[in-house]
């Protein structure tokens, strides 16, 4: 459910730092940033610049080593595991660059499998699984394996996942990374029906035709952040008609 509550996010001077051996590595150096409910974001970067590091705290992976973090109103450092894991479940819906699917089970299996940890009984599984799938156009693909399908159906499968707790925030780690661009487009026009929607949809990626469909873009170097803009919509999913977001027939 998108929630009521504006600030979705709030990190205070939050420092991330790896030991390797007798090495650290300076992922992020102090990065304040807050994030209120139904914004577009787009997170760039250099390589190494803390992108993934970033998402990682946001998503309650990763514990910063030092500074603050709020989810919703509440400190992420004071919330139990299992707290964590409902937040991790529940109010965040993930998607990443390869797709993360399980090969060897059906898309419908796929999508259900977040139902399943979260102890939702059998038919509701059923209800939110076809309801998240059809949202994203695949209805009759329920049955395939994720090899049976394109790139760009993947992706769409794996937004599915991310969507079947109605989530109050997406965050997408180099969605379209291996994704060519007309596909590419495909998934940002369904980011952008999300976020139409009410999602929240943080997102990073290396291209600039990809943070323009973002109302706001913030540049990271070297753990820090180097500029932070909000933005009109800059860009429209180029050459796909509003019916693909329903259309599971097309070839993509
Ligand atoms: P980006 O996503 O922008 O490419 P990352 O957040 O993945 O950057 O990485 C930032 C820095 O932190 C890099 O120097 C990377 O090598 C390092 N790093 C990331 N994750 C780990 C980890 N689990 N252990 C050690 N170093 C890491
Ligand atoms: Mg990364």
């Amino acid at each position: 459910m998108a929630s009521k509550i504006t600030e979705t996010l709030q990190l205070n001077d939050v420092v991330k730092t790896y030991v390797m051996g007798t090495e650290e590595v300076h992922a992020l150096r102090g990065v304040t940033l807050s994030i209120q409910n139904n914004e577009y974001v787009a997170i760039m970067g250099p390589s190494g610049s803390g992108k993934s590091t970033l998402m990682n705290v946001i998503g309650c992976l990763d514990i910063p080593t030092s500074g603050t973090y709020s989810l919703e109103g509440q400190m992420v450092a004071d919330m139990s595991e299992s707290q964590l894991a409902e937040v991790r479940n529940r109010l965040i819906g993930f998607v990443f660059q390869t797709f993360n699917l399980i090969p060897r089970a059906d898309i419908f299996h796929n999508v259900e499998l977040p139902l399943i940890y979260g102890g939702i009984p059998r038919a509701e599984r059923r209800e939110r699984a076809e309801r998240a799938i059809e949202r994203v156009g695949l209805a009759d693909r329920m049955k395939h394996k994720p090899n049976e399908l394109s790139g760009g159906q993947r992706q769409r499968v794996a937004i599915a996942r991310a969507l079947v707790f109605e989530p109050s925030i997406i965050l997408a780690d180099e969605p379209t990374g291996n994704l060519d661009t007309r596909t590419g487009d495909e998934i940002m026009a369904m980011f952008d029906e999300l976020h139409a929607s009410g999602q929240t949809i943080i997102l990073v990626t290396h291209e600039d035709y990809i943070a323009e469909h973002a109302l706001r873009t913030i540049r990271l170097k070297d753990g820090l952040i180097e500029s932070d803009e909000k933005h009109g919509k800059l860009r429209r999913a180029r050459d796909v008609p509003d019916v693909v977001l329903a259309a599971s027939q097309v070839a993509v």
